[in-house]
C-alpha cells in the first residue's frame, strides 16, 4: 500500500487527491488523527487509520512490509517534533517498510526552523530504510493566505530585504510527492524542491498593488522590528522568533532553491506566485 500521515492537512489532501487518480483508492491508506475529518476520504474507498505522532501505540499495526510511506512533518512548533517523527520512522522500520519519504526544508536553509527537518533527516538515515527526502522549499500560500493585514494596511511588511524566495504552490509539492510514491527509482535520493522563479518582496508588493488595483506598499523592516509586530499581533514569542528568523534566512537566500527538481519531477512548470495570489484574492 501507499501510506500518507498527515493526510488530513493540506498539503496530505492534495496528496492523497493526486494518489486517487492514478491508484485505486483500495491501495491507499491515509493516517490521521480525527476519522471524523477524513471521512471524505473513507466514502471514495481510501482505507484509514487514526494515529497520533505523540503516542507511538497507536502506529502498531499501521504499516506493513512493503508500503511505501509518506511522513509528512508535524505541525506542532514549539513541541518535540523530531520525537514525534522518530515514532513513525521506528514504526515505519519494524513493519519493514519498502520506502520512507519524509517532507524535509531545503538544505540551504540555516535558520531555526530547519533544526527539526535536519535532525529528522539524520534519524531515517540512521534507520537505514530506504529514503526519499522531498526538502521542500516554501509555499506561495504562506504568503497569500496571509493577505489580510497587508491588505488592512496596504504594506508588505518583511525582514527579508531584498532576499527572494522561489516559493511555489502546495499543490506542486503534493504532486512531487505523489510522483516519488507511485514511480521508481526514487530511493535513498534527496530532492531540493523549489519553484521555477524566486520572487523578492517588492515584486511581491508590485503584483499585488498591479492585482488589486491598490498601492500596496514594500515595507522592509529589521528583524527584531517585525519580532515585535508579530507578538504585537498576539503570536508567542517563540513563534515569532521562528518566523522572523525565516525572513532573516531569505534575506540571506536561503529560500532559493534553483536545482530544478521540482518541475522535473512533476513533469510541468511550477504554479507561479502571480497564479496563487489571483486564487487568494478571488476566494
Ligand atoms: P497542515 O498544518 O495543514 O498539516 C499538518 C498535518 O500534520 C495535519 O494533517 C495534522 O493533523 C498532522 N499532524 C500534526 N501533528 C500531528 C500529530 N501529533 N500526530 C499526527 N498527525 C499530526 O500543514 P501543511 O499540510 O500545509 O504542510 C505539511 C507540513 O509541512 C507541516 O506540518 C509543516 O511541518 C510543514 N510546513 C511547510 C511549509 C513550507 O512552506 N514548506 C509551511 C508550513 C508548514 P490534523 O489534520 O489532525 O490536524
Amino acid at each position: 500500500s501507499i501510506v500518507v500521515t498527515g493526510a488530513t492537512g493540506h498539503l496530505g489532501t492534495f496528496v492523497i487527491e493526486g494518489l486517487l487518480e492514478k491508484v485505486p483508492a483500495e491501495q491507499i491508506t491515509a493516517v490521521v488523527r480525527s476519522e471524523e475529518k477524513a471521512a471524505g476520504f473513507a466514502a471514495r474507498g481510501v482505507k484509514i487509520a487514526v494515529a497520533d505522532y505523540s503516542a507511538p501505540e497507536t502506529f502498531d499495526g499501521v504499516f506493513a512490509a512493503g508500503d511505501k510511506v509518506l511522513l509528512i512533518s508535524g505541525s506542532e512548533l514549539g513541541g518535540d517534533r523530531v520525537g514525534q517523527h522518530k515514532v513513525v520512522i521506528d514504526a515505519a522500520k519494524a513493519a519493514g517498510v519498502a520506502l520512507l519519504a519524509y517532507t524535509s526544508a531545503p538544505g540551504s536553509l540555516k535558520a531555526a526552523l530547519a533544526d527539526d527537518h535536519r535532525a529528522t533527516e539524520k534519524a531515517l538515515l540512521a534507520s537505514g530504510l530506504p529514503y526519499t527526502l522531498l526538502r521542500n522549499g516554501w509555499y506561495n500560500e504562506n504568503y497569500t493566505e496571509q493577505l489580510a493585514p497587508v491588505l488592512e494596511y496596504n504594506a508588505v511588511t518583511h525582514a527579508a530585504g531584498e532576499g527572494r524566495v522561489s516559493s511555489a504552490a502546495r499543490a506542486d509539492y503534493a504532486a512531487a510527492a505523489v510522483a516519488v510514491l507511485t514511480g521508481e527509482g526514487h530511493e535513498n535520493q534527496t530532492y531540493e524542491l523549489g519553484g521555477d522563479t524566486a520572487w523578492s518582496f517588492g515584486e511581491y508588493a508590485a503584483e499585488l498593488s498591479k492585482q488589486t488595483g491598490k498601492e500596496i506598499a514594500n515595507n522592509p523592516v529589521p528583524v527584531e522590528v517585525l519580532t515585535g509586530i508579530l507578538t504585537g499581533a498576539g503570536l508567542p514569542g517563540f513563534l515569532a522568533e521562528i518566523l522572523a528568523g525565516v525572513d532573516a534566512a531569505a534575506a540571506k537566500g536561503e529560500l532559493v532553491v534553483s536545482s530544478g527538481d521540482l518541475s522535473r519531477l512533476i513533469g510541468r512548470p511550477t504554479t507561479p506566485i502571480e497564479e496563487s495570489i489571483t486564487a487568494a484574492l478571488k476566494a
